[in-house]
């Protein structure tokens, strides 16, 4: 077994949740959860809102468009593991589903 070591080059690393595999993984998990077609965008245009499946309160997802980097709030996001949330952001800036429906003052509806 060879052992870890510090000086490994990350200068053209890429960010794991850029991935193909890690986009394929986060779409099929909105698909699972019904979160296609639940996030929407914020005042903010990198920042992106997604109904949580699990708890009454609204993930933000923050998506750079210069990397593809996709950071969710949620548990999982911490942890750059994939989630629907981000899922639902890939889905949505993609244009592959809807935004969310909103309210006449542009809040969610629930
Ligand atoms: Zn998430």
């Amino acid at each position: 077994m060879g052992e870890e070591t510090f000086d490994a080059d990350f200068t053209n690393a890429v960010d794991v949740t850029a991935t193909p595999a890690w986009r394929k993984r986060a779409v099929e998990l909105a698909v699972e959860r019904g979160l296609i077609g639940q996030a929407m965008r914020t005042e903010h245009p990198n920042m992106f809102e997604c109904v949580s499946a699990s708890s009454p309160r609204d993930y933000r997802i923050f998506y750079a468009p210069q990397t593809g980097s996709v950071v969710c709030a949620c548990e999982a996001g911490m942890h750059q593991t994939p989630c629907g949330h981000a899922g639902a952001v890939l889905l949505l800036i993609t244009r592959l589903a809807p935004e969310r429906e909103r309210t006449a003052e542009g809040g969610p509806r629930q």
